[in-house]
């Protein structure tokens, strides 16, 4: 893999720069303790082309490769993991899905408009009581007629309060675990689909996370995406990718508190020096150094395999289960080198930790990528 970015992709990266430092760092503070990021972001993400990376330009898309993405999604993890996870999700598991399974028809009516920021998707697979054996999921959707009717509730969803467009999971047979289960494209505002604001979250303050409860939502045989009873590989394939974008966000966040640790241990003066002079500081310094390195490198190589058609399921997993833990350390040690101000939401390193957190959680927790990397080691399943 060649490390060097090249022209286009310096300009990419340069443009998600400026991007955030403009439009997001400002706000930053404000978004968290109102726990409400401003709705116009999604307009300029997607007038930027953030928002349709990737995808064709015959589907509104702006094309680009998957190391442009990671490069995209690190500077918006750097920013805001709450904007970061507004394109994650609705690109990187909505729009990217639909452009891999949809018809035509289904690609023709969403994606423009998914990737104009002018809609927003949202990905329904946990729900309250699955949450890593997603396969036994139990919304159910039925025939009537030349329709299906879905009942159940959908558990955690980012985007879920803003999106027009859920891609939900949900059983459309008794076979057994995940054997049942298809992927429909649900307008948010079809009669029977109620959310709800989870509030209260350690971190991801300023993302709408939302419940999503369906009662006799009826929506046309036209919503399938994909064959019917593929819907699980179809989530799980959505998630493998997905996993590249999280990571991405986790460089982002590591790099964030490396900037605002070495920048404050320049300034900060103690026992008459700065404390940069302190060998103890810098170890933590070069801790979180290490860890940014290390993680970038482990997403790079996931978009370098994608993008040359290899198997990266693997590699995703790895990434993900490195860069996830990565920022959560680099922001604790970032913390760490802030003293008691790292404690004060007016100073960046917080938020980052907070923020950091819920990496190891969704998408797969750390638990569910270990035993991914553990079944291709040894093929033996442990689901
Ligand atoms: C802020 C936020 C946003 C989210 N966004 C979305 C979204 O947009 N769409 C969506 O569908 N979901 C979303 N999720 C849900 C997320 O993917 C789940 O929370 C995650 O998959 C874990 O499921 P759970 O919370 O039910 O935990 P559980 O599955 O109940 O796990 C609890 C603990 O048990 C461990 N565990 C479970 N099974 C095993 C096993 N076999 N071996 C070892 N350990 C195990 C886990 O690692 C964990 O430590 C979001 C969650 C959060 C918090």
């Amino acid at each position: 893999m060649n490390l060097e970015l090249g022209e286009e992709r310096t300009a990419v990266r340069q443009l998600a720069k400026d991007f955030v430092d403009r439009e997001i760092s400002p706000h930053v503070v404000e978004w968290d303790r109102a726990e409400d990021v401003d709705r116009g972001i999604v307009q300029k993400l997607g007038a930027l082309g953030f928002l349709g990376l990737t995808i064709e330009e015959e589907y509104g898309g702006c094309g680009g490769d998957h190391l442009s993405y990671c490069l995209v999604t690190e500077e918006l993890g750097r920013g805001d993991s709450s904007v970061r996870g507004i394109v994650s999700v609705s690109l990187g598991l909505v729009s990217k899905t639909i452009a891999a399974y949809g018809t035509e028809d289904q690609k023709l009516h969403w994606l423009p408009r998914l990737t104009a920021g002018e809609a927003l998707g949202c990905f329904g697979l946990t729900e309250p009581g699955t949450g890593s054996d997603a396969g036994s999921l139990t919304t159910r959707a039925v025939r009537d007629g030349g329709d299906w009717v879905i009942n159940g509730s959908k558990m955690f969803i980012t985007n879920g309060t803003w999106a027009d467009v859920v891609l939900l999971f949900a059983r459309t047979d008794d076979a057994p675990g995940h054997k049942g289960v298809s992927a429909f494209l649900v307008p948010t505002d079809t009669p029977g689909l109620t959310r709800r604001t989870i509030h209260g979250k350690l971190g991801l303050r300023g993302q709408a996370t939302a419940e999503l409860v369906l009662e006799d939502v009826r929506v046309p045989e036209s919503a399938l995406l994909g064959p019917e009873g593929k819907g699980f590989s179809i989530a799980m394939s959505a998630l493998a990718k997905g996993r590249m974008s999280v990571a991405a966000g986790c460089v982002g966040i590591a790099q964030a508190a490396l900037d605002a640790a070495v920048g404050y241990a320049k300034e900060r003066e103690q026992f008459g020096r700065s404390i940069a002079h302190y060998q103890l500081v810098q170890e933590l310094l070069s801790d979180i150094a290490v860890d940014v390195d290390a993680a970038r490198l482990l997403t790079w190589r996931v978009a370098d395999l994608i993008d040359r058609g290899q198997d990266f399921a693997t590699a995703a997993s790895k990434a993900k289960l490195f860069a996830s833990e990565a920022a959560v350390r680099a922001a604790n040690n970032a913390l760490q080198v802030f003293g008691g101000y790292g404690y004060i939401d007016e100073y960046p390193v917080g938020k980052l930790l907070r923020d950091a957190r819920v990496m190891t959680l969704y998408e797969g927790t750390s638990q569910i990528q270990k035993l991914i990397i553990g079944r291709a080691l040894t093929g033996v399943s442990a689901f």
